[in-house]
Order: C-alpha cells, then sequence, then structure tokens
C-alpha cells in the first residue's frame, strides 16, 4: 500500500512526538521515517512542544524571494519550513544543521513560555557575550549569531548538537548552559558528519544517524563512520535562517 500511494504522489508524513514531518520524500536525500527517527533519538521531545510541523517546501515564497535562506520558523504558528539550499551546499548534514537550529528558536520559544526565569538567564549570558566578543574574538559560536538573541540560541543550541566541541571552545558559559538548563544534562559526544561509508549504509536504509546522547556510535560496526563535523561555514551560509515576524 505504501508504494502504490508513493506512485500516486499521496502525501506521506510521520511524527515525532505530535510534530509532524512531512514533505522530506521529494528532497532525495532522507525519508520522513528517517527523519523522525532521528529527531526523536536527538532531540528532547520537550523541545518541540507547540511545533506542528517539519516541513520541505523548497516552492515556498519566501524561500523564493529569499535564495540564501535555508529553513525558517514561524513564530506566529511555529511551523518549520525548510529549503532544498543546504542540500546542494552541505546534502544531508547541511539540511540537518538548519532543522536543529529551527528547532533551537522552538526551543527557545518554548523556554520564554513556561520557564521564563531561564530565558532571562539566557538573555543575561547573551549580552554578556558581545562584550566578550569585543575584548577576545570569540563567545558567539558564528558571525550569524551576533545577529540578536533570538539567533545567537538557535546557533548555540545547533552547535551544542551537532558540533559540542566548537561550543566548548568558543563559549564554554553557553555550553554549560544548554547543559544545565535545556538540554537537562544530555550531552553529545560527537556530531555526526556523513562519510561515503555511512552514507552508503544509509542508502541502503540503516540510519546512520540514530544515536543515544552521550555513547559511542556504531554504524554497521565501523566506528570510523562518525567524525568531528567542521561544516558550520559563515562565508558560505550567512543566512542560515530568516525567521518570519507575526504579522502586527
Ligand atoms: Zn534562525
Amino acid at each position: 500500500m505504501t508504494d502504490f500511494f508513493t506512485e500516486i504522489g499521496r502525501e506521506s508524513y510521520e511524527f515525532c512526538s505530535n510534530t509532524e514531518i512531512k514533505g522530506f520524500e521529494n528532497c532525495e536525500l532522507i525519508s520522513n521515517e528517517q527523519l523522525a527517527g532521528y529527531l526523536n533519538e536527538v532531540i528532547p521531545n520537550a523541545h518541540l512542544t507547540a511545533c506542528p510541523s517539519i516541513e520541505f517546501t523548497p516552492k515556498d515564497p519566501i524561500f523564493v524571494e529569499n535564495p540564501n535562506c535555508c529553513g525558517y520558523f514561524n513564530t506566529t504558528t511555529h511551523e518549520i519550513h525548510i529549503d532544498e539550499n543546504g542540500l546542494a551546499r552541505e546534502g544531508v548534514n547541511g539540511l540537518l544543521d538548519t532543522i536543529i537550529h529551527e528547532v533551537g528558536h522552538n526551543a527557545h520559544s518554548w523556554l520564554e513560555t513556561f520557564h521564563p526565569t531561564i530565558a532571562d538567564k539566557w538573555n543575561a549570558i547573551h549580552k554578556a557575550s558581545y562584550t566578550e566578543y569585543a575584548h577576545t574574538g570569540i563567545g558567539f559560536v558564528s558571525n550569524y549569531a551576533t545577529t540578536n538573541v533570538n539567533e545567537d540560541f538557535a546557533e548555540t543550541y545547533y552547535a551544542y548538537v551537532r558540533d559540542p566541541e566548537l561550543l566548548q571552545t568558543l563559549s564554554p558559559q553557553k555550553y554549560k548552559f544548554m547543559h544545565d538548563w535545556v538540554f537537562n544534562g544530555i550531552q553529545y559526544a560527537h556530531s555526526v558528519a556523513i562519510t561515503p561509508v555511512a552514507m552508503a549504509n544509509f542508502n541502503n536504509n540503516i540510519n546512520p544517524f540514530l544515536l543515544s546522547a552521550g555513547q559511542e556510535y556504531t554504524v554497521g560496526g565501523i566506528q570510523d563512520n562518525i567524525v568531528s563535523s567542521h561544516i558550520h561555514n559563515d562565508s558560505q551560509s550567512p543566512y542560515r535562517c530568516f525567521d518570519m515576524i507575526a504579522a502586527g
């Protein structure tokens, strides 16, 4: 039945907690099911609170009008939309980087709504990092993170999950904030980059993304599949994200 639905172009979807994952069958790199599996393993469910959907929508007018934009978080509806821009440049890793960044915006919104005192702690850390940045050149995980308090949160969140060594190097204080107050002690021992061997496994339906926080990874018994990621590069992606501002 599944094949039949695919053949006639019927929309397919998966769920991660209450969040609908859809449209990724069109990106040809990861299925809705695989992405839902990755997010279920990696992201605490609370971080997807009130997020109705994560959808691959390359024809979205916002992406057409903003060709450097890889994804955006709608601050009114909490929908996450993902473009194919990240795919051309960085493949499935670029896609996952963008998705985790956008999930970070939702997690920030969750903190502001349900844990405002923690959100206030973040505001103070964010403000202080401009001073640190002016004196030492570090304190932000990327140039894009210096944009504002929201992008700093999303970039820091992304780095905590996808490039924790980078975050620990550039801002131990922000790493500790994420560890203590956002991820409740969950740590990510490695960032996940996909090597050709892992990609081959992926194409054979062995999901190289499935992992448990803080554990060593093995994919098909080959430990070397997972290597440190150094794919973050602001010069290539000045607009990792475009945040839709709520009208009115
Ligand atoms: Zn953003």
